[in-house]
Order: C-alpha cells, then sequence, then structure tokens
C-alpha cells in the first residue's frame, strides 16, 4: 500500500493536470484516426509529454508511441490504445468529431489521455519509482489486433509486467473492476456460403435452394450456442443472413456469418469443427449442395490475468477508489491478450457510470470525470510495484 502522504501529493499533481488531460481527450476526440493511421493522434500526446524527461524509443510500426521513466533493468509496460472506429457520431458535442464516419466510440482517446496523465505525474515522482515505466500508446487495437503485431516486433520483451485499463459503462463512475484469470475473450468471425442452384420459384426441381440448408445450420448454431457451447463459456453467435433478391427466383447461395468467442485458448479449433460437422450433416440431407466454412480467429487469445497482476490492481484500487471484483468475464476482445502472454500483468476496468451509453453506440463519449481516477491507478501501480 502506498504511505497516504504520498497519495495526496499524487492527488493533487492529477487535480493541477486535470484540465490539460481533459483538452487532450476532447482534441482527440475531435480529430479521431482509425487503424494504424494515428500518427496525429500520438503526435499530439508526445507534445504534451515533451516537457517530461521521457525517453522516446523508436515507434514499431509508425504510428505508435513508446517512452521510458525512471531507472532499473526491472521494466513494467502501461499500455493504452488510441485508435478510433468507423462509425458515424450522432450527438452534438462542442468536441464532436470532425471526420465524417469516424469516431471516438470505444473511449481510446480517454485510454490515451489516461496514460499520458500517468506520465506527467509519474515523471515528477519518478525517485520513487521501483521499476522503469515503458509507457505504449498502440494503434489499431480495433478489428485490426495490432497488439499482437507490436508484441511480435517486441515491444515487451525485456519487461516483467504489463497493464492496461478500459473505460466500462455499466461500472459506477470511477470504480475499478477485474479479475484473476480470463477476463476478455478471444475469437474472430466465421463466414458459411452455402451453394445451391438458381432457378425461377415456379419450377423448385429444375435447381437446388440453399435457404432451407442455410435455415438448418443457422438453427444448429443457435443450439450449439445454447448447449455445449454456453457450457463452455464460448458462443458463435449468427448476425448475418444474406440470401436472394426477388421473390420468383430460388438464388445460388446463401451466406452466413457471424463472431465467435471463446475464453479457453484451445477452444477454436474445437468451435470449427464443430460447426464444420453442422454443415456436413445439414448438407448431407440434399443432394447436389455444397457449403464453404470460413473460419477466422484474428484474436487468438484470451486476456489472462495473472495473479499478481490481479492483487496489483486490487490493491492500487483500494488507496483510492471503489473496488468492485468482477464476477465473470466479459466476450468483448482485446488485444492487450498478447502483453500478457508469458507475462505477469492484469487488464482492469475503469467504471464510467452505471446507465452510462454503450460502448460502439453512436453517441458514446468518454466520461472526463474519471480520467483522475485512471491516472492514478496507474500511478499507484507503478509506484507499489514489486518485482
Ligand atoms: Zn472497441
Ligand atoms: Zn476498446
Amino acid at each position: 500500500m502506498l504511505d497516504p502522504q504520498l497519495i495526496d501529493k499524487l492527488q493533487k499533481k492529477i487535480r493541477e493536470i486535470l484540465p490539460e488531460l481533459i483538452s487532450l481527450r476532447r482534441q482527440i476526440h475531435s480529430e479521431p484516426e482509425t487503424g494504424l493511421d494515428t500518427f496525429n493522434t500520438s503526435k499530439k500526446i508526445k507534445a504534451v509529454l515533451s516537457k517530461t524527461s521521457m525517453n522516446f524509443k523508436a515507434p514499431l510500426l509508425g504510428s505508435d508511441l513508446i517512452g521510458e521513466i525512471g531507472e532499473g533493468n526491472t521494466i513494467i509496460c502501461f499500455r493504452a490504445d488510441m485508435d478510433a472506429i468507423s462509425h458515424e457520431e450522432s450527438s452534438d458535442l462542442p468536441y464532436k468529431s470532425l471526420v465524417p464516419g469516424v469516431m471516438h466510440a470505444c473511449g481510446h482517446d480517454g485510454h490515451a489521455a489516461i496514460l499520458t496523465g500517468a506520465a506527467l505525474v509519474l515523471n515528477e515522482f519518478r525517485d520513487h519509482l521501483p521499476a522503469r515505466v515503458r509507457f505504449v500508446f498502440q494503434p489499431g487495437e480495433e478489428l485490426i489486433c495490432a497488439g499482437k503485431t507490436m508484441i511480435e516486433n517486441g515491444v515487451c520483451d525485456d519487461c516483467e509486467a504489463a497493464f492496461a485499463l478500459h473505460g466500462w459503462p455499466g461500472l459506477p463512475a470511477g470504480s475499478i473492476s477485474t479479475l484473476e484469470g480470463p477476463f476478455f475473450a478471444a475469437g474472430g468471425t466465421f463466414e458459411i456460403t452455402v451453394h445451391g442452384k438458381s432457378c425461377h420459384g415456379a419450377t423448385p426441381d429444375k435447381g437446388i435452394n440453399p435457404i432451407p440448408t442455410a435455415a438448418k445450420i443457422a438453427m444448429g448454431m443457435q443450439y450449439l450456442n445454447d448447449t455445449a457451447l454456453r457450457l463452455n463459456n464460448s458462443l458463435a453467435t449468427v448476425c448475418v443472413f444474406e440470401s436472394g433478391h426477388l421473390e420468383n427466383i430460388i438464388p445460388d447461395t446463401a451466406v452466413i456469418k457471424g463472431t465467435v468467442r471463446f475464453l479457453d485458448q484451445g477452444l477454436g479449433d474445437i468451435i470449427e469443427t464443430a460447426v464444420r460437422k453442422l454443415i456436413d450433416c445439414a448438407i448431407a440431407e440434399q443432394n447436389g449442395i455444397r457449403a464453404d466454412l470460413k473460419f477466422d480467429i484474428s484474436y487468438d487469445l484470451p486476456v489472462v490475468n495473472t495473479k499478481k497482476g490481479y492483487l496489483a490492481v486490487k490493491s492500487a484500487a483500494e488507496t483510492h477508489a471503489a473496488w468492485i471484483e468482477a464476477s465473470s468475464p466479459t466476450m468483448a476482445m482485446e488485444d492487450f491478450a498478447y502483453y500478457l502472454n508469458g507475462r505477469e500483468g492484469a487488464m482492469f476496468q475503469l467504471g464510467l457510470g452505471e446507465d452510462y451509453p454503450a460502448l460502439h453506440s453512436s453517441i458514446f463519449d468518454f466520461n472526463d470525470d474519471v480520467i483522475g481516477a485512471g491516472v492514478m491507478m496507474f500511478c499507484a501501480l507503478a509506484l507499489d510495484y514489486r518485482a
């Protein structure tokens, strides 16, 4: 536990820099960038951090920003993502997105501002740091899993532990929540194309209608979800069913698409085999029909918090925030999973408010009132770190 006097000093410093962090967060919000194209976002962050003694490192993907504060051979990594998503913002905030069709709907603007704040504060308290802290501002968390590439490029090779947060609607504002073990899911997408044979709707015997077979597959997948997958904390949800375009034409194909999530790394292959079997059974009942399955598990690791990482987050939270032990993992995916592969650490949720708009909604806007609590968490994790 941190010394209460040190906590007071940290809180005072955080209050001082809060207006600057809110301003940075809103600037990032109004000029969102997606994927690996976060060059201007990292430039904004670097401009704020240039007044610290941060030792900047060469970027690994061009648009990332990596810097260190402190001394010593023990290194801990703090990671924030900073990419936005392709989504039209529907609110009329004064700092609303200036880029049509792109917005910060996942709160990565808040994550980036919080980690910037932690670097500003820890720079002032660097003589108290028991370890070197590596700050990683990462692009491409959404859809392209750039965290995996950052790890493959060695961003954390010499780090003993890694920590990250995600703002979370539904939890009281400023509260901290996590658990030991799997916390965010692994997963990806699937696409099944059922190939029949097109003909006139009035002469179905002249063709092969792919729709009944596709419907059987979709129903089978629902059964799979309700039984074996649910028992194994996993899912394969059908979200798209597309076929046909006119009332009197039997189409050539029917396409089913959806999302796959699981918490146990080995389950991806097992789910793929189960879906393939289900498809084989459905097509066996209809002569001349065939089906292709594309199964793409792009986030193939779940976020697994280590015991030590979980306890560090819990202890840091108890210095200043409401602590909520998470009752179950979330089925959302996070490429922070790769930072924790073979390394101590944890990901935790920072409550944005109980009735807060959902992540990825068109009215989502990170809650500036919790930035201070997020900064304090990283400061406490760093200053109280025990190798
Ligand atoms: Zn997201
Ligand atoms: Zn996110």
